[in-house]
């Protein structure tokens, strides 16, 4: 059990002040590679996780933190009638807009950083034994460095990732050869990596490379 100090009663403190209490790895890969297939064998092997990509969700589902800003700063039209972010309709505006971008970025990177921050904090006070936060944008990102004690990536060949994507979400090649030019790439990933899990194979190959990572990380006694 871990006792970590708040700043306040109403602010969080903030996710540095769980170094040191216990391994905090990072989980990425390229959209499809299979993060949240890893997560969820590394939640059944008794990981806190914390996938920043289902928080983002969360966020922007009907109800969610983000819906009120977001239907202040684009209108009503980027909703759905359930309430949701209408993801389709704002996808395609990012893609022809950068400023659009960071507008959206400006209203759902800080409740994503508020809601990772508040999941870590529980997980941890529950007994976790080490914490995987799932990040999509690791790599591209830098408010993560210095915080994580190890980086494991999900690896595949970009085919398959363009396989599993275009069968999963129901997008056309283009679709998903757009998403995958805005993000880093495969070389790039694996040259971040302390631990590369590759899942070009079947779901017991992976499952193998999972649980030598779950060792490694219990055996990590000084973070
Ligand atoms: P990510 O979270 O990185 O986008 P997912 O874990 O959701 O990726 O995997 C993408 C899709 O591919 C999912 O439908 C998943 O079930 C499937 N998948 C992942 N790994 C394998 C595998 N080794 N064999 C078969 N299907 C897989």
């Amino acid at each position: 059990m871990v006792t970590i100090a708040s700043k306040s009663n109403t602010e969080p403190a903030d996710l540095i002040a769980l170094k040191g209490h216990l391994p905090l790895i990072g989980l990425t890969g390229g959209i499809g590679s299979g993060k949240t297939t890893v997560s969820d064998l590394l939640k059944g092997l008794g990981a806190g996780i914390i996938d920043t990509d289902l928080i983002a969700h969360q966020i922007t589902a009907p109800g969610g933190i983000a819906i009120p800003l977001i239907e202040k700063e684009f209108g009503q039209d980027y909703l759905e009638p359930s309430g949701a972010l209408n993801r389709a309709k704002m996808r395609a505006l990012v893609f022809a807009q950068p400023e659009a971008r960071k507008r959206l970025e400006q209203i759902t990177h800080p409740l994503i950083r508020q809601e990772t921050i508040k999941e870590a904090l529980k997980s941890a006070k529950s007994g976790a034994p080490y914490l995987v936060f799932v990040v999509p944008l690791l790599i591209e990102s830098t408010s993560w460095q210095g915080l994580l004690d190890h980086i494991a990536v999900v690896d595949c060949p970009e085919e398959t990732q363009i396989d599993r994507v275009m069968q999963r979400n129901k997008l056309s090649r283009a679709e998903v050869l757009q998403i995958l030019g805005a993000q880093a790439k495969r070389q790039d990933r694996i040259a971040q990596a302390d631990t590369v899990l590759h899942n070009h194979g079947d779901l017991e190959a992976l499952s193998a490379e999972v649980h030598d990572l779950h060792q490694k990380i219990v055996g990590i006694t000084k973070v």
